[in-house]
């Protein structure tokens, strides 16, 4: 059945002013299955409106109330986890195996997490010894907007939306174009859970037309955006002379570095984890897996072993591991990425082009054949510009020392996973690492205290815990002479 895709706007779902529409299309199949509200600037500034409205009576709920609307919002998401899993795989391609067991169930600890964040968020006082006390306020901004990517659309989407809210803002927000159905679905529950009017908006569109309006809009006064890095210089430069707060988390050409004193079969098993999950479409993959020379051979025909193996099929099939990427265009990016590789002079050990599934249902789809690849150094382009898709690159070091030059010879600066049973190695290493985060001995283990978000082009600004809840948050210092 078709679907429209709605507008939250101040309470109520509704098309978009213009009475434009999108096409939503489901990677596995390649076709048009509902359409989505094409927001604009019109759309933008009654959502903001609609915001503002309700900013006095949201900021002056007590923290209780507001985690309590919180986590009925988890709730929901708890009780219709199943259809939420569907929905995701329908519309993004992942496996809903996947969807299931890392999508939903982190996007309900979300809204759990910084529900409790909101009766848990304090500020600093500082006494002076005189009588003299200064004590910081920590005071909602008002109006913010949360913009969110297609790779993990509700996790990424509620882990924005989530500490917004608790610390008191109106929120204006937008999923991506490519995967707006779990957002919008999750909008239909505001109401009913307690949310006043105005406090939650959620507009779909195009970035470059809704998401840019919500960006420049004046009463919105942070944007909190993950995507990638052309993009989130786009909205810098938007925002900066408009002075508004900015949390980008971008793009990363994240390194797997294994030292020949590794545990092997953990390290195999994970480094193909960390580059193939989510069809590779993760921020936090590792596409780039340096191995001391010593062991490359053996660990080259280790990896090229399971890769092979890995199965791709239907989506919605449960027992699917690997799905289709996530559209048309960013299959011709993945696949043109292999062409460049192969043009630079890379060696394909395995996949390296289409996937062209049997079942009828499937022969419009989306999919990629995971593809490994080496023989390539670390100043081309394949091992440099971020891929985003099932596909990583081999590459021998000799010592600590050029392990760590060819970690850090990107632009980005997002995460690094090591591998190696020298404990005084491994914190050596992790220090000299240029990113905002590194994984020794495991990868993507995510405590949601700790600060997230990367270096350089990957990013400006920390996510996580109590990040988020300064990020959404103006300090603001009193002192009293006593
Ligand atoms: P995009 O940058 O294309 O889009 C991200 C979001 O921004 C979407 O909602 C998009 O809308 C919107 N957008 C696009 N243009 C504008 C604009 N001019 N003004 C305002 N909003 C805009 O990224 P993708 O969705 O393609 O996501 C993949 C990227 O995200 C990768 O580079 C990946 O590394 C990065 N990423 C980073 C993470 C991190 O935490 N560091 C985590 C996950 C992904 P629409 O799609 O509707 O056009």
């Amino acid at each position: 059945m078709e679907q429209d895709i709605l507008n939250l706007i101040n309470g109520q779902l509704q098309a978009a002013h213009g009475g434009q529409w999108l096409d939503n299309v489901e990677p596995a199949t390649g076709q048009n299955y509902s359409r989505i509200a094409r927001s604009g600037a019109d759309d933008v500034e009654e959502a903001v409106a609609a915001a503002r409205r309700a900013f006095p009576e949201w900021r002056a709920w007590s923290p209780a109330d507001r985690r309590a609307v919180l986590m009925r919002l988890a709730d929901k998401v708890a009780e219709h986890a199943d259809m939420l899993a569907e929905a995701e795989a329908r519309d993004n391609g992942k496996p809903v195996s996947v969807a299931r067991t890392v999508d939903i169930p982190r996007a309900e600890h979300n809204l759990r997490f910084y529900a409790s964040a909101a009766e848990q968020f304090s500020s600093e006082s500082h006494t002076m010894g005189d009588g003299t006390v200064n004590y910081t306020l920590r005071k909602p901004l008002g109006v913010v907007a949360c913009i969110s990517p297609w790779n993990l659309p509700l996790y990424l989407f509620t882990w924005k939306i989530a500490p917004a809210l608790a610390s008191g803002n109106c929120v204006v927000a937008k999923p991506s174009e490519v995967t707006p159905m779990t957002a919008y679905l999750l909008g239909t529950w505001a109401k009913e859970v307690g949310f006043p009017d105005g406090v939650l908006n959620i507009l779909q569109g195009l970035g470059p037309e809704v998401g840019q309006a919500m960006v420049e809009h004046h009463y919105v006064r942070a944007v909190s955006f993950t995507g990638g890095t052309a993009t989130g210089a786009a909205i810098s430069a938007l925002a900066a002379p408009k002075f508004k707060k900015l949390s980008l988390e971008l793009g990363g050409k994240n390194a797997t570095v294994v030292f020949d004193d590794c545990d092997f079969d953990e390290a195999v098993s994970t480094a193909v984890r960390a580059a193939f999950s989510n069809q590779g479409q993760i921020c936090l993959c590792g596409s780039r897996i340096l191995i001391q020379e010593a062991l490359y051979d053996r660990f080259r025909d280790a990896m090229v072993a399971k890769v092979s193996k890995m199965r791709i099929g239907d989506p919605m099939d449960p027992s699917t591991r690997m799905g289709a990427v996530v559209s048309r265009g960013h299959r011709d990016k993945v696949l043109a990425a292999i062409d460049t590789a192969r043009g630079e002079g890379g060696r394909i050990l395995c996949g390296g082009g289409r996937h062209q599934p049997g079942e009828p249902r499937l022969k419009g789809g989306f999919f990629v054949q995971p593809t490994l690849i080496e023989g390539l150094d670390h100043t081309c382009v394949t091992n440099r510009e971020e891929i985003f898709g099932p596909v990583a690159t081999l590459q021998p070091f000799k010592d600590e020392q050029e392990a760590l030059g060819l970690v850090n010879a990107t632009k980005y600066g997002l995460s690094a996973s090591v591998w190696t049973k020298d404990l005084k190695r491994a914190h050596r290493f992790a220090a000299g690492i240029d990113t905002g985060m590194v994984w020794l001995n495991c990868w993507l283990v995510r405590d949601l205290r700790t600060p997230f978000g990367g270096t350089r082009h990957s990013g400006v600004g920390r996510e996580g815990g109590y990040n988020s809840m300064r990020f959404f948050t103006e300090p603001q210092n009193v002192c009293i002479k006593l």
